[in-house]
């Protein structure tokens, strides 16, 4: 996003009685903590120059939310704390793109003079399509819980599914059918956290990894995660594979035709056409 497109909102040292601390003396007395918040709001049209409440963020009701949240939750470690309110406010406020807060604790029970300690945590929403598909048991029921359970936590947020598609195995094993389909969420997880929650929804789906490739009853894939291209030992995105998978290409056609393959430098209709040109002149063969 270039900086002339976002508008940043800043909350200098609110000021919070509240119970958080490892120690027995904190959390019964409580002490004052102060937050300091910037948030970061896209300039989409009509808000640039509106001069209502609705188009923007009423940083009122954001230092009450914060305040309530305060004392309402006790954590042991401002890590803790920091974390749980930058998900909460990207999850009460669509408006906010993205958030840093530091949360100061300068009556800390450290016994040497000092100003203040603090956490500080930046956090930002992000735009990722999944591959999802089944081909063991009630294949609409694994789909249908994916779903349910991919909108269940406050930092990731189901926003549409494409229509599902009956497509035959791939990868030689012979199995049964698959169903498959293509899912959009907005997450705040960086890509390796969204990976270990995918792997937790496929774990309370009964998934046993036997086979390569073999029957499963959910598997959850990251074909895109904004337009980041990484790789590791435990993650490639884009999906290494997903420009040769009629199973992956056609459902994503129908929620992001237009999403452009950051390496490949195709948008998924397009490599969508080539793959079923390719497929044909295979079979012509
Ligand atoms: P394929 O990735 O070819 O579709 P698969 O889905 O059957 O095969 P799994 O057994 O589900 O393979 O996953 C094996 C590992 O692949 C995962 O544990 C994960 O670490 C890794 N992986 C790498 N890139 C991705 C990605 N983009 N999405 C999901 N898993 C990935
Ligand atoms: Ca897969
Ligand atoms: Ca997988």
């Amino acid at each position: 996003m270039k900086n002339s497109d976002m508008r940043i909102i800043k909350i200098r040292e609110l000021e919070v009685f509240a119970h958080h601390g490892v120690f027995e003396e904190e959390t019964m007395a409580g002490q004052k903590f102060f937050i300091n918040a910037k948030l970061v709001l896209d300039n989409t049209a009509g808000q640039v120059l509106s001069d209502d409440l609705e188009s923007t963020v009423d940083y009122g009701e954001v230092c009450h939310f914060i305040t309530e949240y305060m004392q309402k939750n006790t954590c042991k470690l401002l890590e803790k704390i920091t974390e749980l309110l930058c998900i909460e406010i990207l999850y009460k406020y669509p408006l906010v793109s993205g958030i840093t807060l530091e949360i100061r604790k300068p009556e800390a029970p450290i016994g040497l003079p000092f100003e203040s300690v603090s956490v500080e945590r930046t956090l930002s929403r992000h735009i990722a399509y999944l591959s999802i598909g089944s081909n063991m048991g009630d294949k609409e029921g694994h789909l249908d819980r994916a779903i349910a359970l991919l909108d269940k936590e406050k930092h990731t947020r189901f926003i549409c599914e494409s229509e599902r598609f009956a497509t035959e195995p791939y990868g030689g094993v012979i199995q049964e059918d698959f169903l498959n389909s293509a899912v959009m969420v907005e997450t705040v997880l960086s890509p390796h956290e969204l990976l270990d929650y995918l792997h937790e929804i496929e774990n309370s789906e009964g998934r046993k990894r036997e086979v390569r490739w073999g029957p499963r009853t959910l598997d959850l894939d990251i074909v895109f995660y904004d337009d980041i291209s990484l790789s590791d030992s435990t993650l490639t995105i884009p999906h290494t594979d997903m420009q040769n998978r009629l199973f992956v290409l056609e459902p994503l056609a129908k929620i992001a035709g237009y999403y452009r393959h950051p390496v490949l430098g195709r948008t998924v209709s397009e490599l969508l056409k080539e793959l079923e040109a390719r497929e044909l002149t295979d079979g012509d063969l």
